[in-house]
């Protein structure tokens, strides 16, 4: 006899603590998607009698490789690699690179988890997988991080491929990292196959908005949720954590449309400017002097640096955790409500704890999960395939709005969703049950 919705749903998530003990992160993430799933199980028995779930969170793949590599010093180091090939129902396994010394299985696992839904939700037709390395760029020289992302090619080589799996950027992966990765694949192979990684340069199969795309999609998303709810970005202020791509590109968007976003955030600490981010400064410090972000209240009159506590003590209307998951806690939430807040888009990968979730529902904070509201980055990643295979470049105009148009049926389809089951407005809900069912369906289709 089939098991009923809620006793399935337990015995997977007994499943998953009882195999990745050792994986919080992965854990945490699968949690969160369970908790939601009932009442699409409870319409679709189907998927249960089809072990769609057991399926689902058990990689397909999982590589875990020896990266060697010189440092200036002629000494040997080696750090470890990986690339979890999560889910292929949709596509091809595609989603980000991450170089970060907290990286590590557990880690890259709750990141491809995420990837499935959050690739599902662009329609774009692409399947979900992570990887990285515990690799640190930060303190490493250029040539290092070259020699660092020609080793890990050297392996990873082997396991992707434009019909495959494509990787992008992620922490610690930008252009530069793209770019030793990309030459390093094309050595060893003798194809120029641009379609195998994205996030390339502008002028060798690189595509316009790419850079920007995951903070201007955030700062789209968040729009629309206020949109719906009467409410809009003009005149609003922002507090925004990290200094990455992310973050900077957001803070653009956000100003771009009338709002302020006055904070920004690294390792080291975070600023305040109550006149609004000068992002030129922003990008002069940690993108061209990859310096710590003191330096641009150093630079800029009226800016303080704040080197304890968090950017959450900061009040404002819309937050957007741009930095890393768990970020925002419990306590941060508290915090914020009592400033303000209204909304909140995660840039980031869950940065939001579910505490802090739990504290933004109860105070009918709007709150747009990663899943969704980040989602412009890889669906602009799919729209770099499509012109690499297409040999075609699109202008800075018509990729901007396609970006734009796919935010929009993000949210549209998140909404959809939240509403047929029950609970209008609750994005958690709506994102999980609509990426789930396009992933369960296509899996259905395809067999054991
Ligand atoms: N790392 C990004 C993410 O978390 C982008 C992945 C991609 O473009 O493939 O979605």
């Amino acid at each position: 006899p089939l098991l009923t919705p809620d006793a399935h749903l337990r015995d997977i998530a007994d499943t998953v603590a009882r195999r990745s003990a050792a994986e919080p992160e992965f854990q945490q993430a699968v949690r969160e998607v369970l908790e939601t799933l009932e009442p699409v199980l409870a319409e679709h028995p189907e998927y249960i009698e089809a072990g769609i779930l057991e399926r689902l969170v058990e990689p397909e793949r999982q590589l875990i490789f020896r990266v060697p590599w010189t440092d200036d010093t002629g000494r040997v180091r080696v750090n470890r690699g990986y690339r979890v090939q999560f889910n292929s129902a949709l596509g091809p396994y595609k989603g980000g690179l991450r170089f970060h010394p907290s990286v590590n299985l557990s880690v890259v696992k709750f990141l491809g988890f995420e990837q499935i839904f959050k690739n599902a939700l662009t329609s774009q037709r692409i399947g979900g997988g992570k990887g990285g390395s515990d690799f640190d760029p930060s303190d490493k020289s250029d040539a290092e991080v070259m020699r660092f992302c020609q080793s890990f090619m050297t392996e990873l080589v082997h396991h992707i491929g434009e019909h495959t799996d494509i990787p992008a950027g992620d922490i610690g992966v930008g252009g530069r990292e793209i770019g030793y990765l990309f030459g390093q694949y094309r050595r060893i192979t003798q194809r120029y196959e641009a379609g195998v990684l994205t996030g390339k340069g502008i002028g060798w199969g690189g595509a316009e908005v790419r850079t920007e795309a995951t903070g201007y999609g955030a700062v789209f998303f968040a729009e629309e949720m206020l949109l719906r709810a009467g409410q809009g970005i003009d005149g609003r202020r922002a507090i925004v954590s990290g200094s990455g791509n992310v973050a900077t590109y957001a803070i653009e968007k956000i100003q771009q449309l009338g709002g302020t976003a006055v904070t920004a955030s690294d390792s080291s600490g975070y600023i305040v400017d109550e006149r609004g981010i000068d992002v030129e400064l922003l990008k002069q410090v940690k993108e061209v002097e990859r310096a710590r972000i003191s330096a641009y209240a150093e630079r800029r009159p009226g800016a303080h640096f704040v080197a304890s506590g968090s950017v959450w003590d900061v009040p404002g209307e819309i937050a957007f955790p741009c930095a890393t998951q768990n970020e925002l806690d419990g306590d941060h939430a508290r915090t914020l409500i009592a400033g303000g807040l209204r909304a909140v888009a995660e840039g980031a990968n869950m940065p939001a704890t579910p505490e802090a979730v739990a504290r933004f529902r109860e105070a009918g904070v709007l709150f747009a999960p990663g899943k969704a509201a980040n989602a412009g980055g890889v669906a602009t990643s799919a729209l770099e395939m499509s012109q690499n295979a297409a040999r075609s470049r699109w202008d800075r105009d018509k990729s901007e709005s396609r970006l734009r148009d796919i935010m929009r049926d993000v949210h549209a389809s998140t909404y959809a969703a939240s509403e047929r089951y029950g609970r209008p407005g609750d994005y958690v809900l709506g994102a999980n049950s609509a990426a789930f069912e396009t992933v369960a369906h296509a899996m259905l289709a395809q067999g054991v």
